[in-house]
């Protein structure tokens, strides 16, 4: 009995520091977990179902027009699937980035040219968010809760857009106000935004160091002296309002300065943590469509007396779309739920939206590929997809700054290791 009962005994002790571990450990961190909770669950449904229902029928109809879609615009804010990062306190939904990139990726896979045009925003408005201070947030932030406005995000320049140090706008300080004097280039919803987040130089001093030689500012629509150029004809995602923008001795008060005078190079960048996975969202949006339309075209087309998707070569490149749509969704949402942790993403994040966007192309051309002659014609919906691809390889960091961001951290991570 002496060593049966000795094992009970140490059987208890083992479970009981067992689960010591088990419960310490879950109130430090839940692990890994591929699965949506259930809100999170309902969420994907309700942008499913407005994504399938108010945007798919229309896509093609804003592709071939460049119009604008105010209607999915103000349904989608009606609904609340707009401004989802907007905390509680400002009257936005509160949602983490994980909610906010399921719906990207809902809305992406209906039309990623309509989810661009209402998610840009996003862009925009981040830096606040990041950075605004109570009455910035309040009065920013707040009007687009009230009503379904846009906002831009006005960065790049004709002259650089990679080079975000080379900019040329400037900022001059006069009594409380700010001169602004400069011209913005590609900036989505620039005829449409309610207000603009402007990166302008205030420093120009070029010894300067880039982390404090710029500023960040908040300027009005309709402000005397901007200038919006026409609406450029894109190849892809043309629902999505693109257009340089000038600003001549464009008078901003100093209330409107983002954080501190010489933080704007840091508020762009940090914006890029937040805004990268949504843009990665949306990659993998398209992609699964492209998987979805390819995989049920393989199924009804018939080539030498079967379905053409009973070929294996057609069969495996299926499988290695899905292979893409699979890994891509798993490392841009892990990018959205380290920032959900309060976890520095700039790694992952650029990952991610390298990889999506990678993947988005190639499925996007393999769906083409797919439906032979007919994918190559815009009355079937894959040709569209690898326009609308492009993109996403280019705007929010090109996949060459990515690789940029990423080789930089592993290079100062190996040197960190080695002193
Ligand atoms: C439809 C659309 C919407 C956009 N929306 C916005 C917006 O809302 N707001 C905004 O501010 N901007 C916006 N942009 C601009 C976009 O972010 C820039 O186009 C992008 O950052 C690239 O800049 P660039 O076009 O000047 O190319 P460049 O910087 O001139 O780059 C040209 C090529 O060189 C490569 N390259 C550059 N530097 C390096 C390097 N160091 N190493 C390796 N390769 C390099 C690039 O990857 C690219 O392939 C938008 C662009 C488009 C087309």
């Amino acid at each position: 009995m002496a060593p049966l009962k000795y094992l009970l005994n140490s059987s208890v002790r083992v479970f009981q520091s067992y689960t010591r571990c088990l419960s310490s450990a879950v109130r430090q961190t839940t692990g890994l977990c591929f699965e949506l909770n259930e809100s999170q669950r309902a969420l994907q449904e309700l942008a499913r179902k407005f994504a399938r229902e108010e945007i798919l029928p229309k896509a093609a109809y804003y592709d071939q027009t460049g119009e604008y879609p105010w209607d999915i615009l103000k349904k989608a804010h009606e609904i609340g699937l707009l401004n989802g990062y907007i905390p509680e306190k400002y009257g936005g939904p509160g949602l983490n980035m994980l909610d906010v990139c399921l719906i990207c990726e809902e809305m992406a896979y209906a039309c990623a040219g309509i989810q661009a045009a209402l998610y840009v925003s996003n862009v925009g408005q981040m830096p606040v968010i990041l950075f605004g201070n109570e009455e910035q947030k309040k009065k920013y932030l707040g009007r687009l809760i009230d009503e379904p406005l846009t906002v831009a995000y006005c960065v790049t320049e004709p002259e650089t857009g990679s080079d975000v140090a080379a900019l040329k706008t400037s900022a001059v300080k006069k009594g409380d106000e700010w001169i602004l004097n400069g011209r913005k280039m590609w900036i989505t919803n620039a005829g449409i935004a309610d207000w603009y987040f402007v990166l302008a130089r205030t420093d120009p001093n070029p010894k300067t160091p880039t982390s404090k030689a710029f500023t960040g500012f908040l300027v009005e629509k309709g402000s005397s002296g901007i200038i919006i150029g026409r609406k450029e004809l894109n190849m892809g995602q043309r629902a999505s309002d693109t257009r340089g923008i000038t600003f001549e001795d464009v008078r901003i008060p100093k209330e409107n300065v983002l954080s501190r005078e010489g933080d704007g190079f840091k508020i762009a960048m940090s914006t890029f943590d937040v805004t990268r996975p949504m843009v990665g969202a949306g990659a993998v949006g398209l992609a699964q469509r492209a998987l979805d339309e390819a995989t049920k075209y393989a199924l009804q087309r018939k080539t030498f007396g079967i379905p053409i998707a009973s070929h294996q070569g057609v069969a495996f490149i299926l499988a290695d779309m899905s292979i893409g749509v699979e890994t891509a969704r798993l490392v841009v949402q892990k990018s959205a739920w380290e920032l959900d942790q309060g976890k520095k993403n700039t790694l992952t994040a650029s990952i991610g939206k390298a990889y999506a966007s990678d993947v988005a192309n190639k499925c996007a051309t393999e769906a083409v590929q797919i439906f032979g002659g007919n994918g190559y014609n815009s009355e079937y919906p894959v040709e569209k997809l690898m326009r609308d691809a492009k993109i996403y390889q280019i705007y929010e960091g090109t996949t060459q700054i990515q690789k940029v961001i990423i080789s930089r951290h592993l290079v100062n991570a190996a040197k960190e290791q080695r002193a």
